[in-house]
């Protein structure tokens, strides 16, 4: 496979997107790629990771052929939204029928994402002055209109409480009692970015949320021991090189940490940079370090990010072999349901057969979150109802494992479990799969039904209720969790 870009047209002046090495990663330059032999004794070589960011969408049409229409609008999206996409992905895009492929859905920015009002902004700015940093501050606020951080996650970020030094933890959430998530700061890119992700802030170098090091994980840990996973997230932590992860997680075979069962992996390398666990230099020693934490008894379980059947190519398929076979990791699989992407059921029936018979287990379909260009992607809940309910008859109950539709929101975890007419009333039943308080988990509650609405904050109690049964209680775990941040703060002035 060729690289399809000079290096004239790469620019170093993008956005933040670099995670940042410590010296240990360097010892990495001084390994050698290799080529992977699969168990059906194919060669896979290795294709080295090279990103093309904005200023290279042209040359990737040029490259493939495509005279594209829109090309001005696409460079336009691509500073609001960062734009990042390597071989491997351009490798698997059809570009005879490029506007309608699912993976250049997912990774390429389209027209619509911004709205008229945004392209006009941009554009005056853009005739009105050069000075980069002005239109950067401009395009910076057309992006923190786009809400950047769903869900209340600052409301997530856990402390430790000393009487002599309380610590903010800004790079940890702790959300549901069991799991705490880790965002290191190496781990702050991915091999490309999905354009409807919601981290797009932190790909700029805004609102990070960012782990120095496994210094304050670990004490945390210590302090917290209900904590039962400890997930890590970024961004990709794939993107880390190995003596990184051994760091945060060999510690954690200590015996202090017994309480800590299971270590989860939230990556889209297997989609996006397979080569990661086959090819790259510390691949096998990344691979050894979960058959260590698992010969130790350690549960690890990659939780795959998968929104197309086309993702699963050759390449992602050994690389789940081998993580399974060699690397002692369970592999769950999730993702949103999206417009122009997987809004159907035999898409998710067809990928769920597959990561099945690959050895994959099915987990979540998430319904697109309130953030970034959710206009561009949305679908009513009806329609996720629809899509997670008939794509479930394409697979045998081992399927039935995956569980959704979901909206990942403020007060937790809520399922679109169905629609049914209760007491002469056309409602959603919902559930919440996870809770702020974890006595809301597993709790069912009736939404009038409203074949529009696209998220929980449209939708109307049921039977005349004047709220749902948790809001109340949602709001005052909020305001203590304020009450105690503003106390520790003053404490430390
Ligand atoms: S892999 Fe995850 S974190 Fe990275 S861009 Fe996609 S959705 Fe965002």
């Amino acid at each position: 496979m060729q690289s399809i870009i000079n290096k004239s047209t790469q620019k170093t002046n993008e956005v933040v997107d670099e995670a940042v090495y410590d010296f240990d990663d360097f010892k990495v330059l001084f390994k050698q790629p290799k080529s992977w032999t699969s168990s059906t004794g194919k060669t896979i070589p290795h294709l080295p990771f090279k990103k093309y960011l904005r200023t290279d969408i042209r040359s990737i049409f040029e490259s493939n052929g495509v005279v594209d229409p829109f090309l001005e609008e696409r460079e336009m999206v691509a500073q609001v939204f960062p734009f990042k996409i390597n071989q491997h992905i351009v490798d698997l895009i059809n570009w005879d029928n490029y506007q309608k492929d699912p993976i250049f859905q997912l990774t390429f920015p389209q027209k619509e994402m911004l709205t008229d009002a945004d392209y006009k902004a941009i554009r005056k700015i853009k005739s009105e002055t050069n000075d980069r940093r002005i239109i950067a501050d401009r395009i910076s606020d057309i992006r923190n209109a786009k809400n950047p951080a769903p869900a209340n996650q600052s409301a997530n970020r856990p402390f430790i409480d000393t009487d002599n030094e309380p610590e903010f933890i800004d790079g940890l959430q702790h959300k549901y009692e069991k799991i705490v998530l880790m965002f290191h700061k190496n781990a702050q890119t991915c091999h490309a970015y999905c354009t409807y992700c919601f981290r797009f802030n932190q790909f700029v170098g805004k609102d990070k949320f960012l782990e120095e090091d496994h210094v304050r994980l670990h004490k945390y840990l210590l302090k917290n021991k209900q904590v039962t996973d400890v997930l890590m997230t970024g961004g990709d932590p794939a993107t880390m090189k190995v003596d990184t992860w051994k760091k945060v997680l060999l510690p954690l075979l200590s015996s202090e940490y017994d309480h800590v069962q299971t270590i989860r992996v939230g990556t889209k390398a297997l989609s996006y940079h397979p080569y990661r666990f086959l090819t790259e230099p510390d691949a096998d020693e990344l691979i050894q370090l979960f058959r260590t934490l698992r010969n130790k008894g350690k549960h690890v379980s990659i939780m795959g990010h998968f929104s197309h059947y086309q993702e699963l190519s050759d390449v992602t398929l050994e690389a789940v072999r081998r993580l399974r076979e060699e690397g002692g990791a369970t592999i769950r699989t999730q993702s949103p349901v999206m417009r122009h992407i997987n809004d159907c059921p035999e898409v998710w029936g067809k990928m769920w057969n597959m990561q099945i018979q690959n050895g994959m287990i099915p987990y979540y379909m998430f319904i697109a979150r309130d953030t970034g260009a959710q206009n561009y992607f949305e679908i009513p809940l009806a329609k996720a109802l629809y899509v997670y309910q008939n794509a479930r008859k394409y697979v045998s109950g081992l399927g039935h494992t995956a569980r959704g539709p979901s909206m990942s929101c403020g007060p937790g975890k809520i399922c679109v479990l169905g629609r049914e007419t209760i007491m002469n009333e056309d409602v959603f039943i919902l559930k919440f799969l996870q809770g702020r308080n974890n006595d809301w988990c597993d709790r069912v509650f009736f939404a009038k039904y409203d074949e529009k609405a696209t998220w929980i904050d449209q939708l109307v109690p049921a039977f005349g209720d004047k709220q749902f049964f948790f809001v109340e209680e949602y709001n005052q775990l909020l305001q203590d969790k304020l009450n105690k941040y503003n106390e520790m703060i003053q404490s430390q002035t």
